[in-house]
Order: C-alpha cells, then structure tokens, then sequence
C-alpha cells in the first residue's frame, strides 16, 4: 500500500483523491479452492438457467415488456402487488437470516460481483498483465501494449455477459433471432445490449470493488444484520498481538503483509470488522500458509464470531435466529396461499374510451372493455356473460374469447339496457367469466345511463 493512500478512509483512494488500483495477489489454498467450484457452478447455472423450461416456460424469465415474471413454472403479472410484495419480503428475511447466521457469505460466495470479478476477470486481467508484479510495474508506467490488449478481452467479455444477462429479460429466443438477425434489423434490442456491455465493462473494468466499498446498500446494513455471534472472517488479537518478527515478539503475526496485499478490497483485516470485507477469505488462505512456513497452528485470521475471537462462546441460538426462521416460515405460507388463491385467470372490466354511455332507440348502451390474462400453459376459451340485468343484452364480437396459454386479450363489449333499469344514473351488475374448465370469477361493474352525474 503507497504511504500517501488513505487506508482508513476509503482504500480505493489516494491522499490526493487520486484512484487507488487495488492489485490483489492471489492466495491459493482450501477456501480459494471451494469458492473456485462453488463459483463456477453458479456462473455455469446462470449461463443454462435461461435455456431451461418448466411447464414449458423458461424457468427464469423477467418479461418486462410484457410485464410478467416467469419463476419456476409460476407467473407473476404486474397487477400481482400482493404476490410482488410477499416474494420480496421473503428474498429479504431469507437475506437477513442468511447474514445472521453465516454473515457475508453471500458476498464472498455467491454474489455475480464477487464471482465474476474474481473468477473470471481478475484472473484474465492478472493472467494478460504479467501477474501483479506486471500490473504494479504497469501501474508506474501509465500503461502499455498489455494494458490494451486487457480492455479488448473485457469489452469482448462484457459483450457476452451482457448478452446472456439480456436472455433473462427477453428469453433466449427472441435474443437468438436478434443476434442472427443482425443489429440493423432490431436496433432497440441492439442498444439495450450495447448499454447492457457497458455497464458490465464499465463495473468489472474500472469500478470494482467500489461496487461492494461504496455502491451496494448491503454492505450498509451489516452493522444492523450481523451481531456478535454472526460468522465473520476476522482476525484473533489474542493469539497475533504483538506483532513482529518471529522469535522476537510473544504474538503469532509476524506482519507479513500478505493478509492485506490479497484483500480484493485493499483493508486490513487486523483494525478489525470493516464495512469493506466481503468475507471472501482470502486473507485466511494467505495467513494460512505463513502460519504453516512458521510452524504455528493456522486460523490466525478465520471465520469465527466477534464473540469467539474476544474469548467467548458462539451463542447459536438467538432472538435473530429463532425470529427470523418465524417469520419466514409465516410469509412463505402467506405465498403459497396468495398465489393458489391468484387463480387461472385474470379479469379487469373497465370502461369504454368513448362517452360513458349513448342512449339510442335500441336503450341505454354502455361500451366496456373487458381484458382476461390465462395464467394457465394451455389455451382456453372465456365465456363473458352479464349477471343482474335480465332487460339487458350483451353484445361481444367474440364470446367465448380465445386465449394462447399464458397469453392475455383485451376485448370490447356493448351492453344495451333500458331506461327504467337505472336509478339515480347508475345500474349494478355483475360480469361473470369462466372457461367452462373450472375457472369461474365474477367481477362487479356499475353500468351508467340518465341522470348519471
Ligand atoms: S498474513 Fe497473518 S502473519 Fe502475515 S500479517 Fe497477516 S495476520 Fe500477520
Ligand atoms: S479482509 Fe479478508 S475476507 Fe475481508 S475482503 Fe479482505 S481478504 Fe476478503
């Protein structure tokens, strides 16, 4: 670490506001190891997951044009407020659990940032530059031949990133047709993709760990997540301190550095808990293998508990652990009976665009749209029929309406009452809708006529 950087401050930045390039050095042993084949598990499940159907829709398919999400066979539509809500309360409790047991191992494990970064990128960029000697050496230089060839492969990279991020939102065929295509022929399609590579370029090529330092709130929240019994990457004063020398000094730390030059985020773990640690362990493998070179015991640094490391004993059953389990089961259960009570079909009556009614010679007519979205995967044909007015007469195009699976139709329809039907401008009736498969609903509707204000 350069003398004029602020270490304690923001570790990616110079005493003169300057970048600080934070250039890791690898740390190869057990941990690096695990989260290299739990790592490239994900990164392989993200590539297929988009490839794959369930009830034959893609697993994972956020349709935003079409406002649906398609997750694990169930579709969520954006009128599902209910649904939406329920799922990210669950994601959130899950997270909140996940951290109070187990602290950042999302963070270190799991999160695209993480993996991406450092099992993809970092190792390319490492691999191009000469390893960190050649970055550092790069670093003094301003640049050179290697430096470029590097931001060619991460542009390349970004693009195919980017591409399969974009599967998840428009499926994998339509981003087929729009790659064969060609650009011309789809040029929206073409700039979200070219948006898309940049913000991945611009993220893995420059902004790095600042995603974790500084940009994502998760990090922001650990003080409130993590309690002192949380699992946490840390460092044991007792055992390390005072640091120095072997031989000369009583503790374990024989200030190697090499827990601070392999911290993708550029901390040291020894000033304790930091916002910046992403729990990745790498400092553990590397203070690992000094603690074997010396003959002292390893887990100098490992993952422990606050707690645990100040001498104590990990509490694993707390108010946390036991509340937060509670509730998930709770809103788990809320999910699963809001979404069974969401029914095959959604149906929305709503007024006609034009004057809210015409009373002619044939009586009062009310124009009235009516849309019906099939939840179901296969197609059905809905009968639209009007309850509570026997005088009236239900004028639609088509009735029953076709519908594909999945698919959602919107469908104009005239009722023609007579004048003595209304009271005060107003009738109620009722819409009812089924598919003569066992999908019924009906939906109220206040029909207008004379009077009406
Ligand atoms: S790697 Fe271990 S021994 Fe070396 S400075 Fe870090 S804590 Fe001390
Ligand atoms: S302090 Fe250790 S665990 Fe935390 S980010 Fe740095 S290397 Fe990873």
């Amino acid at each position: 670490m350069s003398s004029d950087s602020l270490p304690d401050v923001l570790t990616t930045m110079n005493a003169d506001g300057s970048r600080r390039w934070v250039r890791p050095k690898r740390a190869p042993g057990r941990f690096l190891t695990l989260r290299a084949i739990v790592g490239w598990g994900l990164i392989v499940l993200f590539v297929v997951l988009p490839f794959i159907h369930w009830n034959g829709r893609p697993v994972v398919l956020l349709d935003v044009p079409a406002r649906q999400f398609h997750l694990f066979g169930r579709t969520f539509l954006s009128t599902d407020g209910v649904l939406l809500m329920l799922l990210l309360l669950t994601i959130f409790v899950g997270v909140f659990w996940l951290t109070a047991l187990l602290g950042r191992v999302w963070c270190g494990w799991a999160c695209p940032q993480t993996v991406y970064m450092e099992l993809l990128f970092r190792p390319i960029e490492q691999w191009i530059e000469g390893g960190r000697k050649g970055q550092l050496d790069l670093d003094k230089r301003g640049g050179g031949a290697r430096r470029v060839l590097k931001y060619a492969v991460f542009v390349l990279l970004s693009a195919v990133v980017a591409n399969i991020f974009l599967a998840y939102f428009v499926g994998v065929a339509r981003l087929g047709v729009w790659i064969i295509d060609g650009p011309i022929a789809h040029p929206t399609g073409f700039l979200v993709m070219l948006v898309t590579a940049g913000l991945v370029f611009f993220d893995f090529g420059y902004f790095r760990e600042q995603m974790c330092t500084v940009a994502c709130p998760y990090a922001r929240f650990q003080s409130v997540l993590l309690d002192q019994d949380s699992l946490i990457v840390g460092y044991d004063v007792k055992r390390g301190e005072p640091r120095g020398k072997k031989g000369k000094v009583e503790g374990d730390c024989v200030d190697c550095n090499a827990c601070v030059v392999t911290c993708p985020t550029g901390i040291d773990i020894r000033h304790g808990l930091q916002m910046e640690c992403v729990a990745c362990a790498q400092c553990i493998d590397a203070c690992d293998k000094v603690m074997d070179k010396i003959g002292r015991p390893r887990g100098l640094i490992r993952y422990a508990s606050q707690r645990s490391l100040e001498g104590g004993e990990r509490k694993g059953l707390r108010p946390r652990t036991v509340a937060y389990p509670l509730l998930l089961t709770l809103l788990v259960g809320a999910l699963v009976f809001a979404g069974g009570s969401a029914g095959q079909a959604e149906v929305t009556v709503l007024r006609g665009l034009s004057a809210p009614y015409v009373a002619d010679q044939a009586g009062i007519r009310n124009q009235i749209r009516v849309k019906i979205q099939n939840r179901g995967n296969d197609a059905r044909r809905y009968r639209i029929e009007l309850l509570g007015l026997q005088e009236a007469t239900l004028i639609a195009p088509e009735n029953p309406l076709a519908i594909d699976g999945g698919a959602r139709r919107e469908t104009t329809v005239f009722v023609v009452s007579p004048p003595s039907a209304f009271t005060g401008g107003v009738r109620d009736v009722e819409f009812r809708v089924s598919d003569g498969e066992g999908f019924e609903t009906t939906v109220p509707y206040k029909l207008l006529g004379p009077g009406a204000s």
